[in-house]
Parts: structure tokens; sequence; C-alpha cells
């Protein structure tokens, strides 16, 4: 069910996007999109949505949000606005409680992110690497928490959640040759956030 009493996912994107969004598969329709495969999903009896290329997803007012890009409460307005509601309609809860699937990568993202702090810690060299080239602080780094991927974290998540996952989450990539490369293998990497502050994906770069 949609946060906003009455109000669909498909009636934001109809109104505000001239979108006709249908139940099932379909290309998806987000600005930051960027496969060309019909990765977004709508389950419009639940009204909820999920880009399984992106890994995000939600209700009408998480679309809305990717859609523009702006903040929840700008969103709200917006949204409230548009359809005449009065304030008793929006009711702010938990998004990511919703799809199981979405639920289990934010938790590998969490985990992820924890460990490769905690991976980071000590490595000097990498440390250095970090606050000279880049002109990090100590501070930067704790407050994004910063990390650091190698192979025996890689081989602790595999033990964690499974080759598989690992694959379907984007760690584990496949090479033209039909091989398997670690993405993120002796990488620092940098958790993105959502609006909740909870990390959706991360970005790697290499130390050198
Ligand atoms: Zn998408």
């Amino acid at each position: 069910m949609n946060d906003i009493k009455g109000v669909t996912t498909a009636d934001i994107a109809r109104v505000f996007f001239g979108i006709d969004l249908k139940h099932g598969k379909q290309y998806c329709p987000l600005p930051g999109h960027t496969g060309k495969s019909a990765s977004f999903n709508y389950n419009s009896t639940k009204d909820l949505w999920f880009c399984h290329s992106e890994k995000i997803g939600g209700d009408g007012l998480e679309f809305y949000r990717w859609m523009t890009g702006k903040g929840m409460g700008s969103c709200f307005a917006d949204i409230k606005d548009r359809f005449g509601l009065d304030d008793s309609s929006l009711e702010q809860k938990g998004y990511y409680t919703k799809e199981p699937e979405m639920n289990l990568y934010i938790k590998f993202c969490e985990q992820v992110m924890q460990l490769a702090a905690e991976n980071l810690t000590g490595k000097n060299h990498i440390l250095n690497f970090a606050f000279e080239k880049w002109g990090f602080t100590k501070e930067i780094l704790q407050k994004y928490s910063v990390g650091y991927m190698d192979y025996s974290l890689y081989s602790k998540l595999e033990s964690l959640f499974g080759t598989a996952k690992l694959e379907e989450f984007g760690f584990i990539g496949n090479t033209k040759t039909g091989g398997k490369w670690k993405v993120f293998q002796d990488r620092v990497i940098f958790p993105y956030f959502n609006w909740s502050r909870r990390p959706i994906y991360f970005i790697g770069r290499e130390v050198k």
C-alpha cells in the first residue's frame, strides 16, 4: 500500500510525468537508469515498484523522489498539492520492509559497509594514500563509512552470503571469456546512501 492514501504510483507516474505504468515488467523510467533491459517491475496490487538493475524501489512517494531528485519534504508537498490532499493523507513509514529481495540486498550492503570499514583499520599504506592523494581526513572516512575490499573480505562475504548472491548483487562480474572477477577487490569502497541513510550501492577506487 502506498504511504499516500488514495494515490498510487501509477497515478503519480501519469499525472506528473505522463508515464503509463503497467502492472509487471517494463523499461525503467527513472532518469538515473542506464541499462536497456526491462528491469523495472511494478506490482499494481501492492502498489510497489522495484528496479532490479538499480536495486531501488518503493512506493509512489519513493518513485516521485527518484524521478525528481527532490527532498522528502518537497515530495510530500508536491503530491499533496497536485492531488488536493490534506495532511492526514500523508503518512511516512519505513519503506524497506516491503520488498524481501530489497531487504536482503540492503542487509548485504550494510554488512559490506561495516566489514569494509573495519577492514580499513590499521591498513596504513591505504590510509596514507587516502589522506595524501585524496586529501581525506579520519573524520571523512568515518563519516562516510569508507571501507576497503580485499581477498580476505571477499572470502568472508562469500561464506556469509554465497557466491551466487555476490554475483547477483554486482560484487562478482563475468568476463567476456566466461571467467569471473571480483569487481571491488583491492579497492577502497564508498557507500552511497538512500534518503533514510541506508547504503544502496558502492563505488570502488583503486589505491595507486
Ligand atoms: Zn532502473
